[in-house]
């Protein structure tokens, strides 16, 4: 644990505690109680809200190309057996996109993540093993293993060490950004889901990701369930069929190709 980590993980506990022993000092143990309970709401309240800017922010929109309508497509939960045909659909719609991939799930079919790459699109880092349900209440040695292994899988098998991340579900905490940073990683959000994994409904999933679409929108989309090619390809035709493009964000200057 690098030292930023550290301090940012003793800055909180303290606080979680210092502040309620104080107003325990000062005034009683039922204001000690309340200032506690006010705290731990609030640490919850900004994990639950995906893309609270409060200790660290999540990108809903990619730099866009001036100019032009262009979203960012990302496909979450890869790889998975789909992902030949989600390939050849964004191949036959000439559009770009960024695969957040599950490290354990790459460790397991190495070669798609290469053609992943081959093909011209990116890849993210989503965690080791993916705890969705977790992930949010993990403290900040657990966090650091599951994307670390994840970074240090991907780089592995590709040479490149990814620059973004997205946590499972969206839910991060406090020790999120610090363990980010540290291993240079840019938190993301979505500016549109569709709940993909949640209802079979195409017509309802096409409807949330189109919604208020903008220049640099990102779209989050998942693989691995039998009808997320056809949410790929229906979405494809509705982006071509309104003029929208799907490229990829300017890769930063320091990615590293190590
Ligand atoms: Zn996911």
């Amino acid at each position: 644990m690098n030292s930023l980590t550290v301090r940012s993980t003793a800055c909180l506990l303290g606080l979680a505690h210092l502040l309620p022993a104080a107003a325990v000092w000062v005034w009683s143990w039922p204001a000690g109680l309340a200032v506690m309970a006010a705290l731990h709401a609030a640490l919850l309240g900004t994990t639950l809200r995906v893309h609270s800017t409060f200790l660290g922010s999540a990108r809903r929109e990619a730099p866009a190309v001036r100019g032009e309508k262009s979203v960012c497509l990302t496909i979450d939960d890869g790889p998975c057996a789909d992902t030949g045909e989600l390939l050849d659909l964004l191949d036959a719609h000439q559009a770009k996109a960024v695969f957040f991939l599950i490290g354990e799930r790459a460790a397991a079919r190495p070669d798609e993540v290469r053609e992943i790459l081959r093909r011209g699109h990116l890849i993210g880092n989503h965690t080791w093993t993916h705890p969705a349900g977790r992930f949010w209440s993990y403290g900040p040695r657990r966090q650091r293993r599951e994307i670390l292994q994840c970074q240090e899988t991907l780089h592995g098998l590709t040479g490149r060490t990814p620059t973004l991340f997205r946590a499972p579900a969206g839910f991060r905490n406090p020790f999120n950004a610090p363990i980010l940073r540290e291993c240079g990683l840019e938190a993301w959000g979505w500016w549109n889901r569709g709940f993909d994994t949640r209802t079979r409904s195409i017509p309802l999933i096409l409807r949330r990701l189109t919604r208020r679409l903008k220049p640099g929108a990102i779209l989050l989309i998942h693989q691995g369930h039998p009808h997320h090619p056809k949410v790929l390809r229906r979405l494809l035709e509705w982006l071509t069929a309104e003029g929208w493009h799907c490229r990829l964000p300017e890769e930063p200057a320091d990615y590293a190709d190590v």
